[in-house]
């Protein structure tokens, strides 16, 4: 006859003191754990640093019977283990690359009740050796972490998660808790349609970071705009991270850096595995250092005190971004982020998915993905706030207060005429032009360009003399931002109406214009954005 582990026989608060040694629940932890006593499944959203272990781990703890925890990845394991036996818990791994005469020991304290909580691999826990043994004896739960590799949606689709399904059909009567920091919303019903918990509740919390101030603008002078976020990110103490979309601007960045006399390193995935070694090496050992680098560079960056982060080019969703500018401030002290872009940035990235071979499945969900990034870069409302949507979580205040919108909200102005006289600049030009000529044309420049192509006759020659090229550029970017406008990527960066264009040629949609920063000075050549 097997034995069953006992239960501590303390409330979760004492276990939270008596063995973890916090002083109380943070976030939603409470409220997942009380659930999980009173014997209710769910899924927890949390990201990476949340919490998302003591969820599990407590009630796993407090209630009768073994807690089973699935993993897949065994370093993990091993690292839990290892925490909790040293906080005096009767934990174990059970995976495959555990030597026989180990698991052997394993299988035998688990038949004698000696483990309260064991961490297997879904490989391990599908044998149906592991299963039958399970069965015999109460347990207290299954948690199922790093859910999102259930779902094929992702990148880290596992095929062994897929069989965890039966678990809801094996132990009806036993909690069954998936965790993940993967909050898409495709993925998430993903999870809750594999694991059976389509009818469970789903807790989301954790993703503010409010000592991160957002901020982001339009790329005008890239190198005046990061040179001054430098300085305001507080110049000179902790590590920075400006992350370029080539290989080629992360080495031109930390050339330009080091010439402007900062300790700057390049790090991308091209590099020679020596060079990245010594460039992780030397960001680690905590040197007022900056790293331009590709998003190669992101695993394994503990550092607490990365101030601030900085993205020269358009990331491709809110979840990478997200995960990017959660490497500053682990410290908890202040941090900040910068995110700069351009119309070209926006009109690449949704080239490159229009001619991606992926499935068309995949592409409505990485468009989709893309535009909410957009929405966050031209946010006229709290980006904290339509970030923090992304993830599902809504926060009861309007404004942040750490945003660069919430401290000085944009003006918005009807900018249908403005619209209409650069579209028909585009249409009368003939659709060959890029934003530099248009701009030109607009604001009646006689241009040696200009008088070749004579559109110094044009009706709209000299019309936009009201407004600044940088106006006329935010503008232009707007117009690509919402659609109406595509810059033709494969050739010179010319502007192509599409057909969101007509209704506001036609008069028939309005449209409203963030005011652009006008104490952004760019040279009136200037054609970076
Ligand atoms: P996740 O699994 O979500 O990435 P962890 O469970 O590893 O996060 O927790 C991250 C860190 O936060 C750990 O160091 C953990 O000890 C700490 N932590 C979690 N919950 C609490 C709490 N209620 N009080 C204090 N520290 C906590
Ligand atoms: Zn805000």
């Amino acid at each position: 006859e097997s034995l069953a582990p006992e239960s501590t026989h303390l409330a979760p608060e004492a276990v939270l003191h008596r063995i973890f040694g916090h002083a109380g629940f943070r976030g939603r932890q409470a409220e997942i754990v009380q659930h999980v006593m009173e014997g209710g499944s769910g899924l927890v959203l949390m990201p990476t640093g949340g919490g998302k272990s003591l969820c599990f781990q407590v009630p796993a703890l407090c209630r009768p019977g073994l807690g089973v925890v699935v993993s897949p990845l065994i370093a993990l394991m091993e690292d839990q283990v290892a925490a909790l036996r040293q906080q005096g818990v009767a934990a174990a791994a059970l995976h495959s690359d555990l030597p026989e005469e180990q698991a052997r020991e394993v299988r035998r304290d688990l038949a004698r009740g000696a483990i309260k909580l064991l961490y297997v691999s879904p490989e391990r826990l599908s044998l149906d050796t592991t299963l039958a043994r399970l069965a015999e004896r109460p347990i207290a739960l299954f948690a199922i972490d790093e859910a999102h590799c259930v779902s094929q949606w992702g990148h880290h689709f596992r095929p062994e998660y897929r069989g965890l399904g039966m678990l809801a059909e094996r132990f009806p009567e036993v909690p069954r808790l998936a965790l993940t920091a993967t909050a898409d919303p495709r993925t998430v019903e993903d999870i809750r349609a594999q694991l059976g918990l389509a009818e469970s509740p789903v807790f989301r919390g954790g993703f503010d970071r409010p000592n991160i101030f957002i901020s982001a603008a339009a790329r005008e002078q890239e190198r005046a705009q990061l040179r001054a976020f430098i300085k305001e990110a507080g110049d000179g103490a902790g590590a920075g991270i400006v992350y370029c979309g080539t290989r080629n601007k992360t080495e031109q960045t930390a050339e330009w850096l080091r010439a402007d006399g900062h300790d700057a390193l390049c790090f991308h995935a091209g590099m020679a595995a020596e060079d990245k070694r010594d460039a992780h090496r030397r960001f680690a050992r905590g040197d007022a250092v900056i790293m331009a680098a590709t998003i190669a560079f992101g695993m394994g960056i503990d550092r607490p005190d990365v101030r601030w982060v900085a993205h020269l080019d358009l990331p491709r969703s809110p979840e990478s971004w997200y995960q990017e500018i959660g490497r500053a401030g682990r410290d908890g002290l202040p941090a900040r982020a910068l995110l700069l872009y351009g119309a070209g940035d926006i009109a690449l990235a949704r080239h490159r998915i229009a001619e991606s071979p992926a499935p068309d499945e995949q592409k409505r969900i990485e468009r989709g993905r893309l535009e909410a990034m957009v929405s966050i870069a031209e946010a006229a409302t709290c980006r904290r706030r339509i970030l923090l949507r992304c993830f599902g979580e809504t926060p009861e205040a309007e404004t942040c207060g750490a945003c660069d919108v919430c401290r000085s909200p944009p003006r918005l102005f009807d900018g249908t005429i403005a619209a209409q006289k650069l579209l028909s600049a585009v249409l009368r030009t003939g659709r060959r032009f890029g934003v530099g000529h248009l701009v030109d044309v607009l604001r009646g420049r006689t241009t040696e360009k200009v008088a070749q192509f004579a559109h110094d006759q044009l009706p709209t020659f000299g019309v936009g003399k009201d407004l600044s090229d940088t106006a006329w550029r935010g503008v232009a970017r707007q117009l690509v931002a919402m659609g109406a406008l595509d810059v033709a990527i494969e050739n010179h960066g010319e502007l192509v109406p599409t057909d969101a264009a007509r209704p506001i040629l036609k008069g028939d949609q309005k449209v409203l214009l963030r005011e652009e920063a006008l104490t952004a000075r760019a040279t009136p050549r200037d054609r970076t954005s």
